[in-house]
């Protein structure tokens, strides 16, 4: 089958967007058509390198949605003609982590680097007589992609895909952080660091938990203005910035979370998240590192008199499966406004444009549309 899809290649710092030939779906996986593909930060680190050991060429994009047109021998999960979305972490449910409950740990995850099919390790997409990779076994940036069905969950056909595909990353990974790994309770302070999609389903996720207060850190003013039209009770450009209205709104007690989301952390924006926690705070790592960083320079003192904590977090600490489930049923109900969480829809030949959008911090979340 012939194909255009975004491939980053060795050597390369733009996506090229070119013909690419397409395997049919073998046992186990699904033939999607993609209508809709979110642009993440995370793909932006294909392009600029942060990821040692990924390989190249890879398909980039790893969040999405769409509609399945062939299923392979013994799938079971999916039909022809079902909508859905992607889900950029497959678990087996049988290794150590899947069967402890941390399905979004599952070993199948390691495979992610090289990108070929997840059941036998092969490619399925192909270009100037190379192997290429998929993204997170997905490969989003591209009219179809062949993935296996548990990279898929289905939804309803009525909700809209070009919303809908934002639940697949932004979605278990914002919201999930905030009500998973930073267990954000009744009344607590939140702040969320960075309104990307991620943040900004990071702050709906603990306005919805309950939250007293939630508050938005980004340089960017239209961002800032996004945050408070989701539900932010307030916004600063700077971490330190919001250092002084946080001790005020609190009388000293300071945050009880604060969620890392921009697109890329380091060392000192993690030591000043640190200082914004009160006791027994936690830090959620959510944003990625560049392979490189190891310098975080932080009060230890206050890390042990506080009992402050720090914890890392992937797909929002829950099974990739369960959280999509959830999400699409909220959103379903009207009660996640994902409307205002795209900001901006690109055909797949104008991907370069919603890398420079998003470079430039105009979109909360850019989406491609590429089987328009
Ligand atoms: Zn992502
Ligand atoms: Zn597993």
């Amino acid at each position: 089958m012939g194909e255009r899809a975004a491939v980053v290649w060795p050597g390369a710092d733009a996506w090229s967007v070119e013909p690419v030939e397409l395997a049919p779906p073998r046992a186990g996986e699904v033939l999607v058509r993609i209508e809709a593909a979110g642009l993440c930060h995370s793909d932006a680190h294909l392009l600029t390198g942060g990821y040692a050991g990924l390989r190249r060429p890879m398909v980039g994009g790893h969040e999405g949605a769409g509609v399945v047109e062939a299923v392979g021998p013994g799938v079971t999960l999916v039909g022809e003609g079902d909508h859905v979305v992607f889900a950029f972490m497959p678990s087996c449910g049988t290794c150590p982590d899947c069967t402890a409950g941390r399905q979004h740990l599952c070993v199948l995850g390691a495979g992610v680097a090289q990108g070929f099919a997840v059941s036998d390790g092969t490619p399925r997409r192909r270009a100037r007589d190379t192997d290429l990779g998929s993204f997170c076994f997905v490969g989003s940036f591209a009219t179809r992609t062949v993935v296996h069905e548990r990279s898929v969950v289905r939804c309803d056909p009525a909700l809209p895909l070009d919303e809908v595909c934002l639940l697949g990353c932004a979605g278990i990974t914002g919201w999930g952080a905030a009500v998973n790994t930073a267990g954000v309770g009744v009344g607590d302070t939140t702040v969320v660091v960075g309104v990307g999609g991620i943040g900004a389903m990071a702050l709906l996720g603990a306005r919805y938990a309950g939250a007293g207060q939630v508050w938005a850190v980004d340089p960017v003013g239209s961002k800032r203005d996004a945050a408070t039209d989701l539900g932010a009770d307030g916004a600063a450009a700077s971490t330190a910035g919001l250092a002084a209205v946080l001790r005020d709104e609190t009388r000293g007690r300071m945050a009880d979370q604060v969620i890392l989301c921009a697109g890329t952390g380091d060392g000192a924006a993690m030591a000043e998240a640190m200082a914004l926690l009160g006791k027994q705070g936690r830090a959620v790592v959510v944003n990625v590192h560049d392979d490189a960083e190891r310098e975080v320079r932080m009060s230890l003192r206050d890390l042990q008199s506080y009992e402050k904590q720090v914890r890392g977090c992937l797909a929002g600490s829950w099974s990739p499966r369960h959280g999509l489930s959830t999400l699409l049923d909220l959103y379903g109900r009207g009660r996640i406004p994902l409307e205002k969480l795209v900001t901006a829809r690109y055909p797949l030949e104008k991907i370069h444009d919603g890398v420079a959008d998003q470079e430039a911090g105009r979109n909360v979340r850019g989406v491609l549309l590429p089987a328009a």
